[in-house]
């Protein structure tokens, strides 16, 4: 058998046309969408995310602002800075760049983001809004994932479903999602005796460890819908299984997921790239979620200034962005 690929690029394709929609009938209101960074020090990694985001938000119509503050930046700064976003009503979104400097609180920093305006989805607030069934912002990487498996357009329940990895912005919230649509969920971890014995059930394999080749073919359902989160930099294999080289002689580098996707190939029913799978659709969430919020912020001011309100936009009559 040979899986059928769920690449993420164009599902995001067809996500970013929905929000860009959105974004432009607000803007016909006069209500143009932004979405905040704030970020600390000049950290190389950091820059090109905020360049990423700037590039995507660019796409879709929504407005990018930085504010950038410098690297001796106090705990009080950092939260003043989220205080001042929160209450301009001009901002919809706010994204804390991670990591800020080792001595800032950054969860604290992140609990003090507005929930309507949690870019990111992973404000406690939203998380527990999961707990309730209500599926409206969610940690990006979870919902890129979520939506994948939803695309197959298949009916999910009862279906066994393993996340692999616990983490507050995958695992966890992944296995809510999940739970949503009435999959049996088994959340496996570090302290996971046998790990193959939980993979070898699931129909959906959810695997966001960070551990190169961690899964294996034997470790498969045939047929299974197996997403791979994980990003990892491994040696590259000839077809014989041996270590690409150089021409230095130094082994040769490329980005795998936490599956060995050659392997699973062979038996999953589908599978995620890496790259090409999850990632693409990682950062669309994120435009989702802030026109999302956007949309939140602005039906909300409708319900308590009727005296404002002009003629319907096409969302109000229901259905997600
Ligand atoms: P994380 O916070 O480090 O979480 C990794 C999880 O894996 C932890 O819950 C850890 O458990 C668990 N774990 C460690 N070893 C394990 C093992 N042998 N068996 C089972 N579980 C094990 O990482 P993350 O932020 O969730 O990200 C996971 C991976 O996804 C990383 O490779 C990251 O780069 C990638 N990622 C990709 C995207 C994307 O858009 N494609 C987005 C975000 C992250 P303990 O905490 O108990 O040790």
């Amino acid at each position: 058998m040979s899986a059928q690929l769920l690449q993420g690029g164009p599902l995001a394709q067809t996500m970013r046309a929905q929000v860009a929609q959105t974004v432009r009938e607000l803007a016909e209101q006069g209500r143009p969408v932004c979405l905040a960074a704030v970020q600390a020090g000049e950290r190389p990694e950091s820059l090109m995310y905020v360049e990423s985001q700037r590039r995507y938000c660019n796409e879709v119509g929504i407005d990018f602002r930085l504010k950038q503050l410098p690297d001796a930046v106090t705990q009080g700064a950092v939260m003043r800075a989220v205080q001042e976003l929160n209450e301009d009503s001009g901002v919809h979104g706010i994204i804390l760049q991670l990591p800020l400097p080792a001595r800032i609180d950054a969860q604290a920093a992140q609990r003090a983001i507005d929930p309507r305006k949690d870019a990111e989805g992973i404000h406690p607030v939203n998380l527990g809004l999961l707990v309730y069934g209500v599926l409206q912002c969610a940690p990006c990487t979870a919902f890129a994932c979520y939506h994948l498996i939803k695309s197959l357009d298949q009916d999910l329940y009862g279906m066994e479903a393993v996340v692999v990895g616990h983490s507050q912005i995958v695992g966890k919230p992944m296995g809510l999602l999940l739970q949503h649509d009435f999959c049996t969920v088994t959340t496996c971890h570090v302290a996971t005796r046998d790990l193959a014995m939980h993979t070898r059930r699931a129909d959906i394999l959810v695997v966001a460890v960070g551990k190169a080749r961690l899964i294996t073919k034997e470790m498969l359902k045939p047929g299974a819908i197996v997403v791979d989160v994980g990003i990892n930099q491994a040696p590259a294999l000839s077809k014989k299984g041996k270590p690409l080289l150089d021409t230095e002689g130094k082994p040769r580098m490329r980005t795998v997921g936490d599956v060995d996707f050659e392997g699973a190939k062979e038996v999953a029913g589908w599978i995620t790239p890496v790259p090409g799978g999850v990632g693409p659709l990682t950062t669309t969430m994120l435009l989702r979620n802030v026109a999302q919020a956007a949309k939140n912020l602005y039906l909300q001011e409708r319900r308590e200034h009727p005296e404002l309100s002009g003629p319907l936009l096409p969302f109000d009559r229901g259905g997600e962005t």
